[in-house]
């Protein structure tokens, strides 16, 4: 099938698309001789170019052949492997007491918050069930190092069993790094757990959004990367930001802050809609069009970087670009169709429930239980036919939905039925409502109108980005469609 979509609001440039992420970019007046098969402004070479790529408009019905179902199958190989992501919320314990993060914690003395030695076996059995490959179990809280006898304890059974089930097996943490112990730290590296942290701008900003209870967030995790990196590598921490209002009005002094902290991305996400109420959301939660005009402005920002000759990576425009340069998909979770719900991760709660996303966790938390698959004493079979997860699979396939079905972009983009539950109540919710699809609207009609543009220090990078190279290794910059 072959879609199309405006790339700019005056109507200029079109974008055509097919299954298989081909595309191209063309102008009104060509885009009209396209509908029509009049040659007056589409010259005779440019639709030869077109056919040869499978985006003539004779192709729009036709089977496909034998070449593009192998693209298509490469771009959608993740559906058939089964969750490979397994997330363990070991203890909702936190010293912190974040303001995006209320219904995702507990108090540092709460009682019942922390998961069971007996449901850390189940969940391990549960991983194993996965077809997959490939497993990673990632630990999450709360702050999870509140637990890491545990965390041990889960390592250790997980390589045990690993053993004999031969899969790739990785781990990963996400921690605010204060609470580690030279030995935990030590185990880190000798078992590869890598290590993500939360860094939400300079020290005063961090420090107002991360409360902790010496009030002195910032420092206490600038000091704990200094001494997680001299154990695991300065490869073996990386962090991420949460952007709250405040936070939009400075977009190069958070980039800032990651390049002084010697950092080589950052990873630009607005603030999540779940997760803390809304009379905190009303303080610190802002419009998708303000996020949208700071993320331009950082974007600006690190590919004027990139073109001073200094790598930074910009980690969602990396993920889109991959999807849109490469035959190849990101692996990126949110923009999967089929949906990386459930079908991509799961989440083993303390409490032993299993959730297919982290915000159906987050959701369940504030009461709504139709994000519950069922708990870890349940089979991996039992879990995946949950009722749960019949009504999520209703918004999972992106080409299916109203709004996405006729969007160019749908190739690159993703279904995520949970946050469309979450904000507009229903998973297969008409996308062009959503502001998950006003935020990748913006983001790829600015990508592809900088592709159209083919500025060549911006292609470098865009390519370095896309194939995972370093930007002195790409030495063709420029041309993509033209
Ligand atoms: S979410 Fe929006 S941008 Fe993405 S494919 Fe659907 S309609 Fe297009």
């Amino acid at each position: 099938m072959i879609r199309s979509t405006l790339l700019d609001a005056d109507g200029r440039q079109i974008l055509i698309s097919n299954d298989f992420g081909d595309y191209a970019i063309i102008s009104n007046d060509e885009f009209r001789s396209y509908e029509t098969g009049s040659e007056t402004a589409l010259s005779t070479e440019r639709l030869r170019d077109l056919e040869a790529r499978g985006l003539a408009k004779a192709d729009h019905q036709r089977p496909r052949s034998k070449l593009e179902e192998a693209a298509f199958n490469t771009r959608k190989s993740f559906a058939l492997e089964g969750p490979s992501l397994h997330i363990f919320v070991v203890t909702l314990r936190c010293d912190h007491s974040c303001q995006y993060c209320q219904v995702s914690r507990a108090n540092l003395s709460a009682p019942g918050f922390d998961m069971t030695s007996e449901t850390a076996a189940l969940a391990v059995d549960r991983v194993f069930e996965s077809p997959s490959s490939t497993l990673t179990i990632e630990f999450q809280g709360g702050e999870p190092a509140l637990r890491f006898d545990l965390v041990r304890r889960i390592v250790e059974l997980a390589e045990n069993r690993n053993l004999t089930e031969n899969r790739t097996l990785s781990f990963a943490m996400v921690s605010t790094l204060h609470h580690f112990s030279d030995d935990d730290l030590a185990f880190c590296r000798d078992h590869e757990i890598r290590l993500s942290t939360s860094i939400d701008g300079p020290s005063v900003l961090h420090d107002r959004n991360r409360p902790n209870p010496d009030r002195n967030a910032w420092l206490q995790t600038v000091e704990a990367l200094d001494r997680a990196r001299a154990v695991l590598g300065h490869e073996g921490v990386s962090a991420l930001p949460t952007i709250t209002r405040e936070g939009l009005s400075d977009p190069r002094g958070l980039v800032d802050q990651y390049r002084d902290l010697g950092f080589p991305t950052i990873f630009l996400r607005p603030i999540s809609p779940y997760g803390f109420a809304l009379k905190t959301r009303k303080a610190i939660g802002y419009r998708m069009e303000d996020f949208l005009r700071f993320y331009d402005q950082a974007l600006d920002y690190i590919l004027e970087l990139n073109a001073n000759g200094e790598a930074f990576e910009e980690t969602y425009a990396a993920i889109l670009l991959r999807h849109i340069l490469t035959p190849f998909h990101s692996g990126y979770l949110d923009l999967r169709s089929p949906t990386g719900t459930g079908l991509g991760v799961l989440v083993y709660n303390y409490d032993g429930r299993v959730f297919p996303a982290d915000e159906a966790r987050m959701a369940a938390q504030t009461g709504d239980q139709r994000f519950t698959m069922g708990t870890v004493a349940d089979s991996f079979d039992t879990l995946m036919a949950s009722p749960a997860m019949q009504w999520l699979m209703k918004g999972a396939v992106s080409e299916h939905l109203r709004g996405c079905r006729d969007c160019a972009f749908v190739p690159y983009c993703g279904s995520d039925p949970v946050f469309h539950a979450t904000v507009q109540g229903d998973p297969a919710a008409d996308r062009r409502d959503s502001e998950f699809c006003q935020k990748h609207m913006h983001i790829f009609r600015g990508l592809f109108r900088r592709v159209a543009e083919a500025e060549p220090e911006t292609m470098r990078t865009f390519i370095a980005w896309a194939m995972r190279k370093p930007r002195d290794e790409v030495h063709v910059s420029g041309w993509v469609d033209r």
